[in-house]
């Protein structure tokens, strides 16, 4: 794993340099994230990597996991669900269930942290346990259009945190509490975003049957309905009426999503007579999931809703081409037609994508424009000063409203 001298030739040594500062001033003070999921998704990801730096940055930072059972996650996907703004049907029973788990979960799960970092909706009543400690409720989801039914419900939990982070300004809500915007990172010496060798590169492609002798479009993603992977096979086949090329679909489950089954089974039958359409329920591999990236002509993130879209992120970090949805957190990351394409529609996406097909030099300039604006903005080094500066400002009465 990487250490954080390893990022000075990516980042430069200043940044490292002010981080240490900072973090400097946190000694003595542990940092206790709880989430509800140890693989799979984005939240997982980050804290994967942002845990063992904190540490080697001498900041006490530990991880737990919430536990939870089957209708208890049933539950909290319609809740994310519902703040995407779908329409879920929510029952008093559905509250009910949360609550249980919920309480069952204050009363076994020790929130020992000077600062306790909560993420997402799963772990938020935990907050019922607080004490004379700091505790962060971080929201990775787009709320920027919730239903209102579960956001009320939610809230009256989210009022009683000291601070709240949001990923993007459109996601911020009416609290009366302190809101920071702090979007996300990826750890660019992963084995997820890490160069490879272009034979690393071909054998996965291998592997996977996919041929590399036509172009390969690739969508990343949870099997989702909020990631559209339906929608993706129909931009595809719009784009395939007019350029011969390849379809992936790669993705695996979280253990806090158990709808993913249900959508794989119609993608997969969606797909089942079409030779150029590659369903790949992927193992939690790092290095596949780079290597299928690195591979793909075109990236795509066809998302209906979108925190902030990691998978875009590291498909920028590797200078790919990227057709993505105007939703979320992604038009942070992608300036229309100068870092990636943005689309609203499955025509709009067809089209951006045969564009690209057919001008690789221009693709290639977006790729190019995508990673700079990565490297300057989206790395975990950026991330972990952030949140820092937010663990120290807990400490100072003034009343910030946010960093970035
Ligand atoms: N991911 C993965 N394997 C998969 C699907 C997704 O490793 O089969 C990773 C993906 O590379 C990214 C994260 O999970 O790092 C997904 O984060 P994102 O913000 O795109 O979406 P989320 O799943 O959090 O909604």
């Amino acid at each position: 794993m990487a250490r954080l001298l390893d990022y000075v030739p990516v980042v430069g040594q200043p940044i490292i340099d002010d981080l240490m500062l900072v973090a400097d001033k946190l000694k003595g003070k542990i940092v206790q994230h709880i989430n509800s999921t140890a693989v799979g998704g984005g939240v997982a990801e980050i804290l994967n990597r942002m845990v063992p730096l904190l540490t080697e940055l001498g900041v006490d930072s530990r991880w737990d996991v919430m536990k939870g059972g089957e209708q208890f996650f049933w539950v909290t996907k319609k809740f994310h669900n519902a703040l995407h703004g779908k329409h879920e049907e929510i029952t008093q029973r559905d509250f009910d269930i949360f609550m249980e788990t919920s309480r069952r979960s204050i009363e076994q799960l020790d929130t020992y942290g000077d600062i306790v970092f909560v993420h997402d909706p799963q772990p938020i009543a935990l907050i019922n346990k607080k004490s004379a400690n700091k505790w962060i409720w971080r929201c990775h989801i787009d709320i920027s259009n919730p239903n209102q039914t579960v956001w009320e419900y939610l809230r009256s939990f989210v009022d009683k945190y000291d601070a709240a982070v949001f990923s993007a300004p459109s996601f911020s809500q009416n609290l009366p509490i302190r809101q920071f915007l702090i979007p996300p990172s990826i750890d660019p010496l992963s084995d997820k975003n890490k160069d490879l060798p272009q034979e690393i590169i071909e054998s996965v492609l291998e592997k996977y049957g996919i041929a590399g002798d036509k172009p390969i479009i690739t969508q990343i993603s949870r099997f989702d309905r909020l990631k559209d992977p339906m929608g993706v096979i129909e931009v595809f086949r719009e784009v395939k009426r007019h350029i011969d090329c390849q379809l992936v679909l790669a993705g695996g489950t979280a253990a806090d999503d158990p709808e993913a089954i249900e959508v794989l089974g119609e993608v997969r039958e969606e797909a089942q007579h079409d030779r150029d359409i590659h369903i790949l329920l992927m193992p939690q591999n790092d290095l596949e999931v780079n290597a299928l990236q690195r591979g793909s002509t075109v990236i795509i993130q066809k998302s209906i809703k979108e925190g902030f879209g990691l998978t875009v992120t590291e498909a920028l970090w590797k200078a790919k081409p990227v057709v993505a949805s105007a939703v979320g957190g992604i038009p942070l990351q992608i300036t229309h037609k100068y870092s990636g394409l943005l689309c609203h529609t499955i025509q709009g996406a067809a089209f951006a994508i045969k564009q690209l097909l057919n001008a690789p030099e221009y693709a290639k300039k977006l790729g190019e424009n995508g990673q700079e604006h990565i490297r300057n903005n989206f790395l975990l080094t950026r991330h972990l000063r952030d949140y820092m500066l937010m663990f120290l400002s807990l400490y100072h009465t003034e009343n910030v409203i946010s960093f970035i």
